[in-house]
């Protein structure tokens, strides 16, 4: 008798109705559904409870410092590309609470916050998304390694250590069926071909009156779930038409970043005069960081109430672009808006690879499209390439 592991590998067709079958399973299975919802004028990864939550017949038009939804000629699901949200914001939210104090008397009782992370199952992932996932899951390997070091325990350091720290979530991928002006995944070897980690691989093809879905199987749990669904058999030119969708995506991207060793490319570089040309346009307002997938950086803030009755410690996001992110005694160690954006380049280029073995650059572009002054970090790169004057 054959199991669900035998789908393992497999590809089969469905039709688009079944898409609303798979969100369905995933809640049965105890799983938040997570998806793009059109919010507002932009599309943003909310809860979703079924397919009329998501952005059917909507696309976008993108370029640097622009974004615009724009309606589609069809009634594509996923017909969209990449939006300022990114699925770090359910990885590791913007705002979570490490412990709370309340005072007893003279004296304070301390908790660790306990926050439940519900089970995830995030739908319409891309290509470079999943290679954003894995980066940020390899930088919290890390930074927990680091925080359970001997040198960290010794320090107040590892006392701090987030608190509900989600599963691996169910993967959903879908194919992008078209580029946006500001993505070069092709180019950081993300995408748009899916790498592994997805459950499932979702393409979706209309043709004439014929609205219909492919779906790859990836993994046991993926099989486990497609096997809850009306599954029919793919046909031969089905695998050949994906190949196809992705290598027309792949060529159309017009915008590259082709660094050969990146890490020494940019310590080269320190002193090179386009820093201060950036710095020129760059209002350090830290939307590319705040947009970036892969991108980490966090404060801590303490709070009081009114009555000094209740304190809190509260980790959230920051970003190595604000003043005081490196503020020490005596003032910031990166002072200038020059410091801070080559910190952030060079670090998102370049030494990322020593300290977590990959680029931290995804290739999403989404730091071109939401920079209110259209700055393209591949264009600097090129520029930085050049002989400095
Ligand atoms: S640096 Fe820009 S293009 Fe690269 S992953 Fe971050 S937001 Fe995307
Ligand atoms: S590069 Fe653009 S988005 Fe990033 S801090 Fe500067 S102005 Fe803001």
């Amino acid at each position: 008798m054959s199991s669900a592991s035998d789908l393992v590998g497999s590809c089969f067709r469905v039709s688009s109705d079944v898409l609303g079958l798979l969100i369905r399973a995933l809640k049965d299975d105890g799983y938040m559904t997570i998806g793009p919802r059109k919010v507002a004028e932009s599309i943003q990864l909310e809860v979703i409870d079924s397919v009329d939550d998501l952005p059917r017949g909507w696309g976008d038009q993108q370029d640097a410092g622009s974004y615009r939804l724009v309606r589609r000629s069809d009634s594509a699901y996923f017909g969209y590309n990449l939006g300022a949200d990114s699925w770090k914001k359910w990885l590791d939210p913007r705002r979570k609470l490490l412990w709370r104090a309340k005072r007893d008397g003279e004296s304070w009782e301390a908790e660790q916050s306990q926050m439940q992370v519900p089970r995830m199952a995030f739908i319409g992932v891309r290509a470079c998304e999943l290679a954003a996932i894995k980066v940020q899951l390899r930088v919290r390997e890390v930074t927990q390694a680091h925080s359970s070091s001997p040198d960290a325990q010794s320090s107040t350091l590892s006392a701090e250590a987030p608190a509900g720290v989600p599963e691996e979530p169910f993967l959903v991928g879908i194919n992008c069926s078209q580029a946006a002006a500001t993505c070069f995944c092709s180019s950081m070897h993300t995408g748009p071909a899916f790498g592994s980690g997805c459950d499932l691989v979702l393409t979706e093809v209309i043709n004439d009156d014929n609205h219909n879905f492919l779906i790859q199987i990836r993994t046991k749990r993926g099989a486990i779930i497609s096997s809850k669904l009306p599954l029919l058999p793919s046909i031969e030119d089905d695998l050949a038409h994906i190949d196809r969708q992705i290598a027309r995506v792949s060529d159309s991207q017009s915008r590259q970043l082709n660094i050969s060793n990146p890490a020494e490319f940019f310590s080269r570089r320190l002193e090179h005069s386009h820093w201060d040309d950036v710095a020129t346009r760059c209002l350090s307002c830290a939307n590319c960081t705040l947009v970036c997938p892969t991108c980490f950086c966090s404060t801590v803030e303490d709070t009081t109430d009114v009555k000094n009755a209740v304190a809190e410690r509260w980790l959230r996001w920051d970003s190595c672009f604000h003043l005081d992110f490196s503020f020490i005694h005596g003032g910031s160690v990166r002072s200038s808006t020059r410091s801070r954006y080559r910190q952030w380049l060079t670090h998102k280029l370049g030494t990322w690879h020593e300290q977590f073995g990959s680029s931290g650059c995804v290739g999403c572009g989404r730091c071109i499209a939401w920079c209110p002054v259209g700055i393209d970090l591949t264009a600097e790169v090129k520029s930085l390439s050049q002989p400095t004057q």
